[in-house]
């Protein structure tokens, strides 16, 4: 029987496991931390249960495929508990704009922001979806090295509607003259790692994929769907070693051929599979250092916060998004200046609304993301500082916006800084979703699955492809799996 090591068990090495495993090989994992899942991990403090990063699982398909792989149901393992209406967006001007899968709401939504709306909402829904089945059928889900033979792969109607000829503004503003409606659709972006004025139009299809598909909390949290996929990996027969770090991937002419753990024990392997960030795998696994011109953008930081909370937030639902008053200045703040933006847009994720065993009776877990820029762009950045100065800036807006959640009504609390993230989870320079989504990171163009110079080694995760997002890198398990097969053969 082949053998392989996997590095990390965040969601991407987890389903790698999985698909090696249905391929006959002996798989080992080696997790740094005392439990799997990596960023999407928890937090259980008195009596509240947080998910640490992920907030929402969208494209359950892909989790289903994952789970029928291995000839399993997924519906077995993980129960999906509906969020709708998913998403509400909020300005400071006192607008609103609520998001459903309800066809008839959604409808009723953008008619109320921009009177007149129905066709063209209608006609954005199956643009973005004839977008979205392309990209998934032909070059999402599937390795292609070659930037030609890839973008071959789409008749020539499918490229001109690609959208990637245009922004995501200019393709959103194909549809809607609403700017909160643009707005809305476009914030997508800041997980990208870019601005709605810059990333391709092609991302068009993330708010659809999320309407179209829905939003959906596991029971327990994310870290529910992340048990269950543990739990599968196990019955197939991985073996999971946590708090075992590895110090080094083992080279011997030119080829992987296992691993060094911290203790100092040495373990052969056929295969190695990193699931670290892949430019940090290069640095600390193999000691090699990419100059920097060659260096991937890297999406933005986070600052997170955790608040165990008396009582029910009111009149907010599981997911509010707080956007700034000038969006243009904001993400160019973000992404061409390299710093905090000075109106801060953030997320809150109140995940007891959805299930209520998340926080004890009467109680609130609530979960706050402020995006933030990278490490390396604040270099001697006081954090503790940095947080308390945040702290105060999301509850002056919720005074601001009549939202009835204050800081009195906090009983536990915890808060991540990138150096928290990037130390937690080895999430280089502190980016919180990986590599950037810009063009030139897409496809062949990104981070490659596979090592070009040493044989036997892969790599899986949000700065490989297809990219960032707990299906994305489900998928990318898939991909990964295919690759070692291939190269097997
Ligand atoms: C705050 C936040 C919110 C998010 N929200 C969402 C969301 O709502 N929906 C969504 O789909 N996605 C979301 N994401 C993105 C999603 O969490 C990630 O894309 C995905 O979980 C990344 O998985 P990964 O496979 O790259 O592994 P990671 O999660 O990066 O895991 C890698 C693992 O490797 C381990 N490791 C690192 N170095 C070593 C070593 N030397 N030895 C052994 N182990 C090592 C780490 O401890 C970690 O467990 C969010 C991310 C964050 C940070």
């Amino acid at each position: 029987m082949k053998t392989a090591c996997i590095i990390g068990a965040g969601l991407g090495g987890l389903s790698t496991a999985i698909h090696l495993r249905n391929a006959g090989y002996a798989v080992t994992l080696f997790e740094a931390n005392p439990t799997v899942g990596g960023r999407a991990n928890q937090i259980a403090r008195s009596g509240f249960l947080f998910d640490t990063g992920p907030s929402l699982v969208n494209y359950p398909w892909v989790f289903e495929e994952l789970f029928a792989s291995a000839g399993r149901k997924f519906s077995d393992y993980v129960t999906l508990l509906p969020v709708d209406p998913t998403v509400q967006f909020r300005w400071a001007d006192g607008t609103l704009f609520t998001l459903s899968s309800d066809m008839k709401r959604l409808l009723a939504e953008c008619e109320r922001l921009e009177p007149g709306s129905s066709p063209a909402t209608l006609r954005y829904l199956r643009d973005a979806g004839a977008k979205y089945d392309v990209s998934f059928q032909k070059l999402v889900t599937r390795n292609e090295d070659n930037p030609l033979r890839w973008i071959a792969r789409l008749n020539l109607g499918e490229m001109w509607n690609s959208g990637v000829w245009r922004s995501l503004n200019g393709e959103l503003g194909r549809f809607f003259q609403s700017r909160y409606i643009r707005e809305a659709l476009g914030s997508y972006g800041m997980y990208l790692g870019g601005s709605p004025y810059r990333l391709p139009g092609l991302f068009s299809i993330l708010a659809y994929g999320e309407l179209a598909y829905g939003l959906w909390l596991p029971k327990g949290g994310v870290y529910g769907l992340v048990q269950g996929m543990e739990r599968l990996a196990v019955e197939l027969g991985c073996s999971i070693h946590t708090q075992c770090p590895v110090e080094r991937i083992l080279i011997e002419n030119a080829r992987a051929v296992g691993v060094r753990l911290r203790t100092g024990v040495e373990e052969r392997f056929d295969v190695v599979v990193s699931n670290v960030d892949v430019p940090l795998a290069e640095k600390e696994l193999l000691g090699i250092e990419r100059p920097v011109a060659k260096q991937p953008a890297m999406t933005p930081g986070v600052l997170t916060f955790y608040w165990g909370v008396r009582g029910v937030p009111e009149g907010m639902g599981h997911h509010t998004i707080f956007l700034p008053e000038n969006n243009r200045q904001t993400f160019a703040q973000l992404f061409d200046e390299r710093r905090l933006p000075d109106d801060l847009p953030f997320y809150l994720s109140i995940p007891s609304a959805t299930d209520a065993d998340l926080a004890p009776a009467g109680c609130s877990s609530v979960f706050a993301l402020v995006p933030t820029p990278l490490l390396s762009d604040m270099p001697g950045a006081d954090w503790a500082a940095i947080t308390a100065q945040i702290r105060t800036r999301i509850f002056t807006r919720l005074k601001q916006e009549g939202v009835r959640f204050t800081e009195a009504d906090i009983l536990f609390e915890e808060a991540w800084t990138p150096e928290d993230w990037s130390q937690r989870f080895g999430l280089y320079d502190g980016s919180a979703f990986g590599a950037a989504h810009t063009l030139f990171q897409m496809g062949p163009f990104r981070s490659r699955n596979y090592s070009s110079q040493f044989a036997g080694l892969y790599h899986v995760g949000a700065s490989t492809t297809p990219g960032t997002g707990m299906p994305m890198v489900v998928l990318g398990g898939r991909m990964t799996a295919e690759r070692i097969v291939a190269h097997a053969r």
